[in-house]
């Protein structure tokens, strides 16, 4: 039975202001001549037992993000507190137990796995890392470890390369199960896989989740993925959150332009549905050299004068759904005057409506 603060609910982890700048280097010398900015002000809390999804264009910082969780890199500045301990000023040996509560689940399967060793031999190494188990024990544990990943004991002697993507990614997750962690980081855990299988995928990660009451920091750009499995989803662009809600909050009214802009390139199966299609103009810009202000000024179909010269804070607009935009405010939504998706598609493609329809 776990104590009041492990109560489902409770915060689990907080993310405060965290940054994570690459240097970029250039000439003979190797002088240090600007900074890749990946992560810049990041600050979010997980609660025990959700899944958050964070979701963003290839760029937006979110895989960093969640190697910036486990301390895989070192942050430039800023805090990650699992359950109350500071993650990212830990020694050696406080993170090692911390590094046992959290555990990663990555993109691509095969890469993950050593192809050398038997799939037996990779999920007793963390075992063995942690103390966990012994002898006859550890076999067990790989036997039980394997039938909750579907997979059977006919498996635990082969390697890697003998299996489908499917069923390395099951490897992988039977791994990241075995020290029994609290929180699973999954990193685009089935953009590698067929989308056949994706389901499968999913469909064992929301049991396992339900099962042995876990914590996901789920990252993926493929919104329907997120649809499906998130509790609250965490919107990023340019190494910053721009907008968190609830799942059903933001998938009914994403308030911010850039997941609005997201949201419309979303197919629908409904070939009779009809759906604003945002047109977002120019690239995303480079995260070495961030526009001032808001950073999504460049691209934005509603950017005035005040969003190239001041950053919008990450405020709540409604109860649970914060938006960082200049133009979402309690009192602009109590009136019907934020940006909708309606009028974004209007001045993507050039109209000016005079107000929201
Ligand atoms: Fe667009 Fe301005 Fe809002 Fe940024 S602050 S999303 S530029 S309207």
């Amino acid at each position: 039975m776990g104590t009041e603060a492990e109560a489902p609910g409770t915060p689990l982890v907080e993310v405060r202001e965290l940054y994570k700048h690459f240097p970029v280097r250039s000439g003979l010398l190797s002088r240090r001549t600007g900074a890749v900015h990946a992560v810049d002000g990041v600050s979010f809390t997980l609660r025990r037992g959700e899944c958050m999804g964070l979701v963003g264009e290839s760029g937006s910082g979110k895989t960093t993000v969640g190697r910036l969780l486990l301390r895989l890199l070192e942050p430039t500045g800023g805090q990650v507190l699992f359950e109350g301990r500071d993650v990212s000023h830990a020694g050696a040996d406080e993170l090692r137990a911390l590094r046992r509560q959290m555990q990663m689940i990555f993109q691509d399967p095969y890469s993950s796995l050593n192809p050398r060793m038997t799939v037996e031999q990779m999920i007793r190494e963390p075992l063995a890392i942690h103390r966990l188990a012994h002898g006859s024990e550890r076999a067990r544990r790989v036997a039980e470890l394997l039938d909750v990943v579907g997979l059977g004991g006919e498996h635990a002697r082969r390697f890697p390369h003998e299996f489908s993507g499917g069923q390395r990614q099951r490897i992988g997750i039977a791994r990241a199960l075995a020290v029994n962690p609290k929180l699973l980081v999954c990193d685009e855990p089935v953009s590698a896989l067929d989308v056949s299988i994706r389901a499968q995928v999913i469909n064992l990660l929301r049991n396992l989740q339900r099962e042995f009451r876990l914590t996901y920091l789920f990252i993926a750009h493929d919104l329907g993925v997120v649809r499906h499995i998130a509790d609250r989803v965490a919107v990023m662009y340019l190494g910053k959150v721009v907008e968190t809600a609830s799942k059903p909050a933001l998938f009914a009214r994403p308030l911010h332009p850039y997941t609005q802009a997201l949201f419309s390139a979303i197919p629908v199966p409904d070939p009779e549905a009809k759906r604003d299609r945002i047109i977002l103009q120019g690239d995303v810009p480079t995260p070495i050299d961030p526009p001032s202000g808001c950073r999504f000024h460049t691209r934005c179909p509603f950017a005035e004068e005040v969003c190239r010269q001041r950053e919008p804070a990450l405020t709540e607009a409604a109860p649970g759904h914060r938006a960082a935009c200049h133009l979402v405010t309690p009192e602009r939504l109590a009136a019907g005057d934020v940006p909708t998706p309606r009028t974004a598609a209007l001045r993507s493609a050039g109209v000016q409506p005079a107000r929201n329809p």
